[in-house]
This record gives C-alpha cells, sequence and structure tokens, in this order.
C-alpha cells in the first residue's frame, strides 16, 4: 500500500519534468542491458555504447557528474554523500532529466545498473516512455552454466586479470601473465555464494522482465548458446541485430503510417 502510494507521487513528479525529444516516432533509444551476475551486462553496454556512439550512464555516474555541480541539485547530491543517506529515486530521476536536457542525445542514451526494483521499472515507463524508445536486453544464460563458469574464474588480487581455471590443479600454480601474482578463485566465485547471489537476482529482476516484456520492450538474447571466447562477441552480434532491426523499422515509418491511414 506504502508503495504505490510512493510510485504514484514518483510518476506524478517525474510526469512534471519536460524532456528533450518529442513524441513522434525518431524518438531516442532508452537502452538497458539486464544480466545476471556473471553475464557482464556493463561490458555490453561498453561494446554497444562504443559501436553506436551512444553515451552510457549509471546512478553512480550521475552522481559524480553532479558532485560538483554549483546548482543546487549539485548542493542536494553533496548533501545526500556527507550525510551517507541512499539516494532517493526521485532524486536520481531529476538528474536523470538535468542530464538528459544538457546533453545531445541524438540516437540515445544506455543506462546501466537502473531498473534495480520494480517500482523503479515503473516509473522509468511512466516517466519516459513518451520521450524514448525503451529497449530493455536480457543476457538470458542458465543458472547452472553461470555457476559452473563461476566456479572457474581465477583472478588476480593484484590487478585484477580474469582467466578461467582449466585444471583443477591450475589454481596452485597458475601466475597473472600480468604482474606475476598468484591466481586465486574469489570467495564470491564459490558456489554456495553464486547461488546465494542468483537467488536474489531473479527475485529482484524476474518481476521487472515479466513487465518490460508486457511493454513490448523485451529482447532476450539467448547466451546460453555462446561459450568461452565467444561469448562476448556473439552477443553483441545478436543485440546489433536487434538495434538494426529498430532502425530499420525507423526507415520505413513515412510509408508504414501511410498504410496504416489507408487502412482506417
Ligand atoms: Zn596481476
Amino acid at each position: 500500500m506504502k508503495n504505490r502510494f510512493f510510485t504514484t507521487l514518483l510518476i506524478m513528479f517525474l510526469g512534471s519534468f519536460s524532456l528533450v525529444g518529442n513524441a513522434s516516432e525518431s524518438k531516442p533509444y532508452l537502452i538497458t542491458v539486464i544480466g545476471a551476475p556473471g553475464t557482464g551486462p556493463m561490458t555490453m553496454a561498453l561494446q554497444i555504447s562504443k559501436k553506436y556512439a551512444i553515451p552510457v550512464i549509471t546512478p553512480a555516474s550521475l552522481v559524480q557528474e553532479f558532485l560538483h555541480d554549483e546548482s543546487s541539485i549539485g548542493q542536494e547530491v553533496r548533501e545526500t554523500i556527507l550525510n551517507q543517506e541512499v539516494l532517493e529515486d526521485t532524486l536520481l530521476f531529476r538528474l536523470f532529466s538535468e542530464y538528459v536536457e544538457k546533453e545531445s542525445l541524438e540516437l540515445g542514451l544506455i543506462i546501466e545498473g537502473f531498473p534495480q526494483t520494480l517500482l523503479q521499472a515503473h516509473a522509468m515507463h511512466e516517466a519516459l516512455k513518451a520521450q524514448f524508445s525503451i529497449l530493455c536486453f536480457h543476457l538470458d544464460v542458465a543458472d547452472k552454466a553461470l555457476i559452473e563458469r563461476g566456479v572457474q574464474r581465477l583472478v588476480c588480487s593484484s590487478c585484477g586479470y580474469v582467466t578461467q581455471l582449466v585444471r583443477p590443479e591450475d589454481e596452485l600454480v597458475q601466475k597473472c601473465p600480468q604482474c606475476q601474482y598468484a591466481l586465486k578463485q574469489r570467495e564470491a566465485d564459490r558456489q554456495k555464494e553464486l547461488q546465494k547471489q542468483l537467488l536474489e537476482f531473479h527475485t529482484r529482476v524476474d518481476p521487472i522482465l515479466t513487465f518490460f516484456e508486457e511493454e513490448g520492450y523485451l529482447h532476450t538474447i539467448d547466451g546460453n548458446k555462446y561459450v568461452g571466447e565467444h561469448f562476448t562477441p556473439c552477443v553483441i552480434r545478436d543485440m546489433s541485430q536487434v538495434i538494426e532491426a529498430k532502425k530499420k523499422e525507423r526507415s520505413h515509418l513515412p510509408f508504414s503510417s501511410f498504410l496504416d491511414k489507408l487502412s482506417l
């Protein structure tokens, strides 16, 4: 009940912003990439960003962007950080709309690490669907495969180098090729920890995916087909195909809207 009241308030609040763009069909894209721990949503977001020259923002990068801002919103951000308070969704959306207003986003924008909750997904849909074409990519890999890959991961505790464990005895002998430190399995990669993370992920994120699917925003990328070094390039290829198809749809719009009128 309290949540519903808050959502209504948030939506009313967000609705009062005028963001760039209009309700025409050539709206900029708002792309979000959702994937369980181990699927690398941020890696994919960065590669798509580079390929299509679309900026990537995260809630943390938005905070950084306004941390030294002299405006009142910058002051609010500093106070939140100083008091070690949680960044409220309403402030986050205000940062977002300020950012959108000052940047030229012809093609669009990638937002990573958001939405984190169903409440945020509803607010994003209500506030931004008129200004943006929302695209949500879901990197779908079965939990079993993620756990298998996760427990085989070796990380250098010095420089962060990551590789896969090929044989069990490798953990004892492998040294980091970059800095010669010993490679270790991270605690987070242990099976129980991974299972816990995946359970938390599904509880929080599955309702968001269901909602985005109902709204027609969801594009599921089947990552089960791709393993090892092929995973990232193949996922990027599949995501690009969706984006290219969307762009093509757009280029045919004048004709299709003409057909729409004819059928009336
Ligand atoms: Zn290293």
